[in-house]
């Protein structure tokens, strides 16, 4: 079968591997159906990279595809279920998972005092993962969605899954504002999600228009250009002078204008991911506002109900994919990404 490789540091090469056999009882072998293309694959191709990945493994997280046969110990798959993929489920048997902080699964990520990700399972970045005709994985990592689930919104499970959780943290009330910094395929997630919770103003910051228009079909009541409008007092017109009830920060170097816009008490999400951001803050802001500040990476037991989300069709997820290429296109998907002409671009294997 075809697959794209992972080959360190800015390399990966479209070549052909065996196709995987079951080796557990439990054990799941899918074709794959389709993979989004992720910030952080675009950041482990960087040279340095801004995301570690082992070198030689088959690329990308973001996958699903159909079940075509199961290990002798698998029960509710069958053969022909279409299924979305939890790349990175927690082992269960770790400090942080017996403590109800499966995300935090030492497995993943997150070892303290090692370096990050050292001892990563995550598929298609330590481990084979889906940009393949076929990938073996377990059965509990496998979700079935309906028969006529679209397979391009099948691919945002993954990323959906950790914005569903994040965003539970900040328990959105009907009526309440939230204010979203970034409108790229996560912070248009992040939207979609807010007015589903009930928000009733959800105020968009963005530069790029083409990403600001996407915010109003995905669920922004508002949307502001940060480098020609002034958000804050857009934030403070829109809520009668108080300041927004909640803010999330996609972007990953915004938290101070988070903090600034927020209401008395009122919440900041810090989800978006840089590791090299230090930004400059004025915490005598958080003291008196009594800010509550949280950050949100990856999910915790959400892939299920993200696989409801996504065949109950509640959410425009098909405004965030952009592009679907074939896999021998998978440079070009890369290139649309880093000259900022794409939001989610989906990969479909070819054998
Ligand atoms: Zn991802
Ligand atoms: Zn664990």
């Amino acid at each position: 079968m075809k697959a794209i490789i992972f080959k360190g540091p800015g390399k990966f090469a479209y070549e052909d591997r065996p196709e995987p056999k079951i080796q557990n009882d439990d054990d799941v072998l899918i074709q794959v159906l389709g993979v989004g293309i992720c910030g952080s694959d675009l950041h482990a191709l960087m040279d340095p990279p801004l995301h570690p990945a082992k070198p030689d493994i088959i690329f990308g997280h973001e996958f699903c595809g159909r079940v075509v046969e199961t290990g002798r110990g698998v029960d509710g798959l069958r053969p022909g279920d279409k299924v979305v993929v939890d790349p990175h489920p927690p082992c269960g048997s770790c400090n942080n998972c017996r403590s109800d902080r499966p995300e935090m699964c030492s497995t993943l990520y997150c070892q303290q005092g090692t370096p990050w990700f050292e001892h990563g399972e995550i598929r298609g970045l330590f481990r084979d993962g889906g940009l393949a005709g076929y990938a073996c994985i377990p059965a509990h990592s496998a979700y079935k969605v309906s028969q006529d689930t679209p397979v391009p919104l099948m691919t945002l499970a993954e990323p959906l899954s950790c914005v569903g959780y994040a965003i539970e943290k900040l328990d959105i009330q009907v009526g309440e504002s939230v204010c979203i910094l970034g409108a790229g395929p996560m912070g248009l997630l992040f939207a979609a999600m807010a007015k589903a919770n009930g928000a009733a103003k959800v105020i968009v910051s963005e530069p790029h228009e083409y990403r600001r228009e996407k915010a109003l079909c995905c669920g922004a009541t508002q949307v502001v250009d940060p480098l020609s409008e002034n958000l804050k007092e857009v934030c403070l017109d829109a809520t009668e002078g108080l300041g927004v009830d909640h803010c999330i920060e996609a972007v990953g170097q915004l938290l101070p204008v988070a903090i600034d816009v927020i209401r008395p008490n009122g919440k900041v999400l810090m989800f978006g991911h840089d590791e090299t951001a230090m930004p400059q803050i004025r915490l005598a802001e958080i003291v008196r506002k009594e800010a509550n500040i949280m950050g949100g990476f990856l999910g915790k037991y959400y892939f299920e109900k993200t696989a409801r989300i996504i065949e109950s069709g509640i959410l425009p997820l098909e405004e965030i994919v952009s592009h679907t290429l074939p896999m021998s296109e998978y440079q070009k998907g890369l290139d649309l990404l880093r000259a900022g002409k794409a939001l989610k671009v989906v990969i479909y294997p070819e054998n």
